[in-house]
């Protein structure tokens, strides 16, 4: 790099200095003459010429190359410092980070991504959906592309399990980050194994239990008529709390369920008549289906979650009140089955949590309605296994609406209708 000399330049200074003793010289041996004139002025001309060139140039460099000053001098080496800080700190994450191009070609990648992706520097250039094909993150990478996928095999070691997500940023890079959950993936796994293990081995001695009280009849001890009334409420509780709970543990461990076609317009006859036989006349049930869609999915599991949401909409509502049935298609596909009801309604702060497991609004409410607490838990989780969602609406004390969007791959159309089958999706 060329640097600007704020002295007199060496190579002119030298002419001019070889000039005037070539002029002197000439002086002496011919006096004052043309030739030691025509050499002095010969030099200065190659003097000047030279001078102006290398202040061009100079200055040509100067501005290209900007001499630092000595404080950004300092905060350059700041700068490079932290760079290298943050560089070191994203290595020695204990999370894979992989640094994407806007092809999807790898940039940068820290050690952890060699221990969990198996990404390494002698790798061929090339996308990282290459670099990871045939592994379960490959193929969420070249289909999938959602932000975050959770508990998958780690490429490089399948006896890890990965929580990996991709975050866009700057223009049309990606980062994609890879944490090792598999202690809490095993923890999880206890935790299901257990509450499966219990609630199967509660079953029998409840159901002994039950059948004993069943037995029993008030009238022969009538002073014990209420106790046995309400031990026969509660084994019968406990019994569809430890059924609720072997579904759940069963619903968590499926991948998929059977894809059978359900006909929805006999469902929802079937979901009003339960709705009335519940009901026994304290409510006014109707249907409004404005679709005769049909749904692909279980039969069985679709029809327990609905009729879940319609249990619910009788045991929230007062004697009095309306419950809507509902059916209907959106403009993009989906199809919304709805339950309206002109009950108590649920405030803002519980919704969020309403489809956690034993969460109630009100406990001695639920209690009294004959509720376990975990109706909507298996509702969710049926959506879930549906491509699907639950969707609440309420406003306390003039009811709720709860709507199961059914992804439209699942949506049918009517068994007699003469256009095609919707496309279906693979599982
Ligand atoms: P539960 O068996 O207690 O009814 P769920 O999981 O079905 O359990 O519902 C969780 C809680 O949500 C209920 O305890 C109740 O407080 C509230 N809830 C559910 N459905 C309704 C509804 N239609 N109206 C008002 N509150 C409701």
């Amino acid at each position: 790099m060329r640097h600007a000399n704020p002295g007199f330049p060496t190579g002119p200074a030298a002419v001019l200095v070889a000039t005037l003793v070539l002029a002197a010289v000439a002086t002496a041996v011919w006096g004052l003459s043309w030739w030691s004139f025509g050499v002095v002025l010969g030099g200065q001309i190659i003097t000047l010429a030279w001078l102006v060139v290398d202040m061009k140039a100079t200055d040509r460099d100067a501005k290209n190359v900007p001499l630092p000053s000595p404080d950004q001098r300092q905060k350059r080496r700041r700068l490079v410092a932290q760079l290298h800080d943050v560089r070191d700190a994203a290595g020695a994450l204990p999370d894979a980070v992989v640094l994407l191009d806007a092809r999807g070609n790898v940039r940068w990648f820290n050690a952890a991504a060699t221990r969990l992706l198996g990404l390494r520097e002698r790798h061929p250039e090339g996308s990282l959906t290459r670099r990871l094909a045939g592994s379960e993150l490959g193929t969420w990478l070249q289909t999938d592309m959602a932000e975050s996928a959770t508990d998958m095999p780690a490429p490089a070691d399948p006896s890890l399990r990965l929580s990996v997500t991709l975050m866009p940023f700057g223009a049309h890079l990606r980062l994609l980050l890879a944490r090792d959950i598999s202690t809490l993936s095993r923890l999880e796994q206890v935790r299901r194994d257990f509450v499966a293990n219990v609630s199967h081995e509660l079953r029998t001695p409840l159901t002994v239990i039950h059948g004993y009280l069943e037995l029993l009849d008030p009238t022969d001890v009538p002073e014990l008529a209420p106790v046995l009334g309400e031990m026969r409420m509660q084994s019968q509780r406990m019994r569809q709390i430890v059924e609720d709970l072997l579904t759940l543990s069963r619903l968590e461990t499926r991948e998929a369920l059977p894809d059978e076609e359900v006909a929805m317009v006999p469902l929802l006859e079937t979901l009003r008549r339960e709705a009335e036989a519940l009901s026994r006349g304290r409510h006014g049930i109707t249907v409004e289906a404005s679709s005769r869609a049909r749904l692909r999915g279980s039969i069985h599991h679709l029809h327990s979650a609905f009729s879940n949401l319609v249990s619910n909409a009788v045991r929230y509502t007062p004697s009095g009140g309306e419950i809507v049935i509902g059916w209907r298609q959106t403009a993009d596909g989906e199809a919304v089955f709805s339950v309206r009801d002109s009950g108590l309604g649920i405030s803002a702060e519980h919704l969020v949590r309403l489809t956690e497991r034993f969460y109630r609004v009100s406990s001695s409410r639920s209690r009294e309605s004959g509720g376990t607490g975990l109706g909507l838990s298996i509702v969710k989780h049926v959506l879930n296994l549906h491509q699907s969602r639950l969707v609440i609406e309420s406003e306390p004390g003039r009811g709720s609406t709860f709507s199961c969007v059914m992804e439209a791959s699942r949506v049918l159309p009517p068994e007699n209708d003469g256009s095609s089958r919707a496309e279906a999706s693979p599982d």
